[in-house]
């Protein structure tokens, strides 16, 4: 579905990713872990194109994304990103902010755009805040949110960048678990996260970024309980 070749990004002197080389496969869960700074953010933002790669080359479903004709706002539509900070449109009630996308962006009857955005809105298990706006949620229900109006941009891939580091403790388990459901609905994705009972749980591979790239991938319990590098195992007991 998504295959990287020779993947680098520099920001002016300082090199953060270098020969990054891998494939996504439809239905994968990725996690992506690591030490702060050591490219994960830089790396998910150059899938997407919110960052522009050195050089290199990224392939969606056969299309390069980096080829000067390439369609990027087609391409960026099936690929969604859930940040940190929910990004939620504060003067628009949550329904409109599912709506917005699938209306402006794909064409999609306003009619429709609002079934399917309540019923998006029912996965996450916020039914009761349809018409609330962002700032009457609370933190875990605002990323809940978050996630709901990415969906509803019927993207083949969705890609997290820490979804739960902004939350409160006692709401970063709602949320995970919307991940989970999202997993075991098949849904591809790659989710830079700390938190690594989640990523054993809910990842088919996990990449390790360091020494600006995938420094070693596995399994979970590849990485998690036999770790074959040294910076590997040496980041693994330290967060274990
Ligand atoms: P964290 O776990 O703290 O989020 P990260 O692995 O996501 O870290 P990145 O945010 O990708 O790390 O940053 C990698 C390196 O690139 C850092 O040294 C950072 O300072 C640098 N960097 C990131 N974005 C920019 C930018 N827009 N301009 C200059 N340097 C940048
Ligand atoms: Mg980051």
């Amino acid at each position: 579905m998504i295959t990287i070749k020779g993947l680098s990004k520099s920001f002016g002197e300082l090199s953060v990713l270098e020969n990054i080389n891998t494939e996504i496969k439809e239905g994968e869960v990725i996690s992506i872990i690591g030490p702060s700074g050591c490219g994960k953010s830089t790396f998910l933002r150059c899938i997407n194109l919110l960052e522009t790669p050195t050089t290199g080359e990224i392939s969606v479903d056969g299309q390069n994304i980096l080829a000067k004709n390439a369609d990027v706002s087609g391409l960026r539509q099936k690929m969604g990103m859930v940040f940190q900070s929910f990004n939620l449109f504060s003067h628009l009630m949550i329904i409109e902010n599912l709506m917005l996308g699938p209306v402006n962006l794909l064409k999609i009857p306003k009619q429709q755009a609002y079934d399917e955005g309540m019923r998006f809105l029912e996965m996450v298990g916020l039914k009761s805040k349809v018409y609330a706006f962002p700032d009457e949620l609370s933190g875990g229900q605002k990323q809940r949110a978050a996630i709901a109006r990415t969906l509803a941009m019927k993207p083949q891939i969705v890609l997290f960048d820490e979804p739960t580091s902004a939350l409160d403790p006692t709401m970063v388990s709602e949320v995970l678990g919307v991940i989970r459901k999202l997993a075991s609905n098949g849904l591809t994705m790659m989710i830079v996260t700390h938190e690594m009972k989640f990523a054993r749980d809910v990842s088919s591979r996990v990449f390790y970024m360091d020494e600006k790239g995938i420094y070693e991938e596995g399994s979970p319990e590849q990485i998690f309980d036999h770790p074959q590098k040294t910076k590997t195992r040496a980041f693994i007991k330290k967060i274990s």
